[in-house]
């Protein structure tokens, strides 16, 4: 598949079907939040799956993890908007420090006593937040279970990821199949039974492909945009915060000849003047009384 994109298709069985490769998203969240290789990795996946559940691309629809991992890794945290952007840190990435990429290991530091909260928004709903309990698994495994107990529609997860020798990711991507309610359960079956089939980061002539896959189930696509990582912070946003800080707080902050606040998702630093924000805290004084 075309890498940094996200595709949805639809075939005539009723299957819908959501295809991302977030191989420079990742990269970039790699390098942003300086992540060991098995961080990365699960930041790679984390992000590429919050991209397919984001599948409403129509009414825009959003989607935001909260992943308790009960590991030391602390909170994935993951944000896909706007149909094409995608944000996201770790709590302690300096926990898969040491740790070679295997699956098994994934779901040591994903899953120990996992939590899913996953968040949706859209043109059409406001947002609401479920929870799933996660058991032992892979965040593929996690987001199936999620799936399932949530949404109770018949699905298939698949994340994919190309580590090279050296351990850097080279390929990074995924898809979501979902059988419609007046779908064909058997031709789902049939073509997601066996998910090691498919791997999207594969070479378009490869068997596994997601050309191939589209051929076999005859899918035709609806959407395609390009994917990228981007965060949402701005000094506005960064203003709205401190507003909502009680008295005793902003008067400590004062106290400072400046003030520097790092965005989580992106790690970009702002860094406001003692005069601007005595400013910022005088204008909204007066737009109160
Ligand atoms: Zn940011």
């Amino acid at each position: 598949m075309k890498t940094d994109t996200i595709q949805h298709y639809l075939s005539p069985d009723g299957i819908r079907l959501t295809a991302a490769d977030t191989s420079r998203a990742a990269a970039e969240a790699e390098v942003i939040h300086h992540l060991p290789k098995m961080s990365a990795a699960i930041m790679a996946k984390a992000i590429t799956g919050a991209a397919i559940l984001a599948n409403d691309f129509k009414n825009h629809e959003g989607v935001s993890f909260k992943w308790i991992t009960g590991s030391p890794l602390g909170n994935i945290h993951i944000d896909a908007y706007d149909g094409h952007y995608v944000r996201g840190y770790l709590d302690h990435p300096e926990a898969g420090a040491g740790i070679s990429y295997t699956t098994d290991h994934e779901a040591d530091l994903v899953s120990t006593k996992g939590q899913l909260f996953v968040t949706r928004y859209s043109l059409l709903k406001m947002p609401y937040t479920s929870m799933v309990n996660l058991s032992r698994g892979d965040i593929a495994a996690g987001l199936t279970e999620y799936l399932n107990t949530s949404e109770q529609t018949l699905s298939a997860v698949s994340l994919t990821l190309k580590i090279n020798e050296q351990g850097a990711i080279e390929r990074s991507g995924g898809f979501l199949a979902q059988l419609m309610p007046e779908g064909n359960m058997s031709r789902f079956a049939g073509l997601f039974e066996q998910l090691s089939r498919w791997d999207v980061t594969a070479d378009g002539a490869s068997k596994q492909s997601l050309e191939a896959l589209i051929t076999e189930g005859k899918f035709e696509l609806l959407e395609e945009a390009p994917l990228a990582f981007r965060c949402t912070c701005s000094e506005e946003r960064i203003h709205s915060t401190l507003m909502t800080l009680p008295r005793a707080e902003r008067e400590s902050l004062l106290q400072e000849p400046s003030i520097e606040i790092v965005c989580h998702y992106c790690g970009k630093k702002y860094v406001i003047r003692n005069e601007i924000l005595r400013k910022w805290f005088e204008e909204e004084q007066k737009g109160v009384q």
